[in-house]
Parts: C-alpha cells; structure tokens; sequence
C-alpha cells in the first residue's frame, strides 16, 4: 500500500485551517449568515451575500485548492451540482466526451438535461482495450469539443483512463480535461500533477468521509476556471451550506489517515474474494489480476477500497446483500462503515 507522504498530511490539517484571526479559535468558525453588513454602497469587509461568499466556505475551498494543487477551490450542494457548474461552461452547438463507464448520475445529467441544451455528448473514450480507448479520443475530438469529463476508477466497474495520455490528445486540440476524483481522493491520486485541467468531487463521499453530508467541489487551474466557477457560484446558486463546509473541513483533516484504513481494509476485501469460487468479474485495481493493474500502479498512489463483482444473478445479488453482517446494504461509499449495493 503507498503510505500518503507526510507532507501531504500535514497539508490536510492545515491547509485553510488555521487559527480564526479574531478569536484565535483553533476550528474554522461556522459564520451562519446568509448576509453581512456593508461598509457603505457598493463596499464591504469582504463578503456581502453568502451565496457569493462566506467567510466558511473560503475556508474549504482554500482547503480544496491546497489538496489537489490547484488555483481555486469551488464548493457546491452535492457533486451532481458540482457536474451542472463544469458544464454550465458549455454553450450550444458544443462537443463534450466523457467516458463511457461513470457514476449512473452523471449519464441522467448529460443525456436528460445538458444535452436539451444542444450540447452533444457521446460516451466514447473506453472500448475494450486501454490503447484503443486512448485512439479512439482523438477520433472522436472535433472542432467544437470543448471538454473531456472522465471518471478515473470509474463507478462502478472501476474502469480506469489514462489522465496523462488524454491530457495530451485533448491539449494538442486545445481541448481540457475534467477529471471526477471522487473514487480516489486527493490523497491517492492528483489529476492536475497528470495534466488535467479540472478536478471534480463529490464530497460527500471520502472528504466528508462519515456519510453525514452532501456536497460537491471543483477544482480549476487557471483566473478564467475561478472566475467563471465563482460566476456559476454567484449566479446558479448551487453553493454548499457553511455547516456542511464545516463538516468536511473537519472530514479532511483526518482524509490521510481514513484513507489509509480504508485501503488496507479493501484490498483485504478484494483477496478474499479474488478466490471464492461464487465470485466472478472481480475489479479491484489494487489486484494484479486487474487488466489495468499497471496504470494503476503508475497514476495512483494508492489502490482505494472500491471493489465491484459479480455473483452471477441478480437473484444471487439479492441473496448476498440479504446475507451479508457488518455491511451495510445502501448506496454511496467513503464513509467509516462499510456499504455494499447492486
Ligand atoms: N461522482 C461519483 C463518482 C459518484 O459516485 C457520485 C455519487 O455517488 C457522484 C459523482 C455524485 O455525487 P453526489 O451524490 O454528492 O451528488
């Protein structure tokens, strides 16, 4: 298992959390209010209206910026929300690839709603082999594409896509790369450092980390991401309550080390069922047995505690999710306990 540098971990508990100026207050206060008094028309002391900006909030995102050694930070009600926001970038008439396993979400979002605004989606950046899906991106890149989102391990089939390789292809069309980060964390992978443009999370998984929450964030690289992602932010409205901000600021600080059990935990998980005899189609990228283990291996820095099998059935499946103790049967993953779902 790689051990997340120290470095790393130090930066999780006090990257935008340091003492509050005023108080001297070692947590990042929760300021609920939805305004604050202005200094005269037009001025203020930094912050007029919560949805464009909360003393909270900045917190995290700073926080966010710092883990995935990006330029802003952005938070949003949930990572669905977070999605709308990458996308409200995108105008009529514009391409967008994504890859073709993602969270069931994300394909509702692009075929119900973004593409009735005339932006065309196919699902086209993974075929069988990793070296066709790479070809097949630039086959696939016209004039008009503006954006390839990929899901990297992907959910739930943990199908994973070169960020380097497509950062490349994308680049030399002028393209830029989304990459949902939420299967992995920012401890154990870094889609910026691999040539992504964007990073995307839904934090109500690992960075919230005790399935108390909803939440979503992007990550951008450049003055234009921020400024349009605060314009999203100010105008959509879709922003993340100073609670909840709360919640995952005290979820990061002990990111590294959650992360750390969580694999030793899967990958526990995955051997055991890598030799049962009723388990088939085992995908856990941590296995060698996994046929993208080694791309694994060179953009992770660690394996995660995602898995996904197949029992044959989905009368087998409900059998199973009946049967199984300690597990719970419920959808979402990165909290303390331990979920299992068809
Ligand atoms: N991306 C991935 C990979 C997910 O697994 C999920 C939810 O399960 C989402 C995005 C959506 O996040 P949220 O439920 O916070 O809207």
């Amino acid at each position: 298992m790689a051990t997340p540098p120290y470095k790393y971990s130090t930066l999780a508990v006090h990257a935008g959390q340091y003492p509050d100026p005023q108080t001297g207050a070692v947590n990042v206060p929760v300021y609920l209010s939805s305004t604050f008094e202005l200094t005269g028309i037009g001025t203020d002391r930094g912050w007029d209206y919560s949805r464009a900006g909360n003393p909270t909030r900045d917190r995290l995102e700073e926080a966010l910026a710092a883990l995935e050694g990006g330029v802003s930070g952005h938070a949003f009600t949930t990572g669905m929300a977070a999605i709308s926001a990458l996308v409200a970038m995108l105008r009529t008439g514009d391409h967008l690839i994504c890859s073709k396993d993602v969270y069931a979400g994300t394909v509702r979002l692009f075929d119900r709603i973004v593409s009735g605004y005339g932006i065309e989606i196919p699902a086209t950046c993974q075929t069988v082999a990793p070296r066709l899906r790479i070809t097949a991106i630039s086959f696939c890149c016209r004039p008009t594409t503006r954006l390839i989102h990929i899901e990297t391990p992907s959910n739930p089939l943990m199908v994973l896509t070169d960020i380097a390789a497509v950062s490349k292809i994308a680049h030399a069309h002028g393209i830029e790369v989304s990459v949902d980060n939420t299967f992995l964390s920012p401890v154990l992978q870094s889609p910026l450092a691999l040539g992504a443009d964007i990073v995307m999370h839904s934090t109500t998984k690992y960075l919230n980390g005790h399935s108390d929450g909803l939440g979503g964030a992007l990550i951008g690289t450049t003055p234009e991401h921020k400024e349009r992602f605060l314009l999203v932010q100010k105008a959509a409205g879709g922003v993340m309550s100073p609670f909840e901000c709360f919640l995952v600021l005290r979820g990061i600080r002990t990111l590294p080390l959650r992360i750390r059990q969580h694999e030793e935990n899967g990958r526990a998980v995955a051997e055991f069922l890598s030799t049962h005899p009723k388990v088939s189609r085992l995908a856990y990228p941590g296995l060698k047995s996994h046929p993208q283990h080694a791309l694994a291996v060179k953009q992770q820095k660690g394996f995660g505690s995602m898995l996904s099998f197949d029992v044959g059935s989905r009368e087998a499946a409900g059998r199973f999710l009946g049967a199984i103790k300690i597990f719970l049967s419920a959808e979402s993953l990165g909290g303390v306990e331990s979920l299992a779902s068809h």
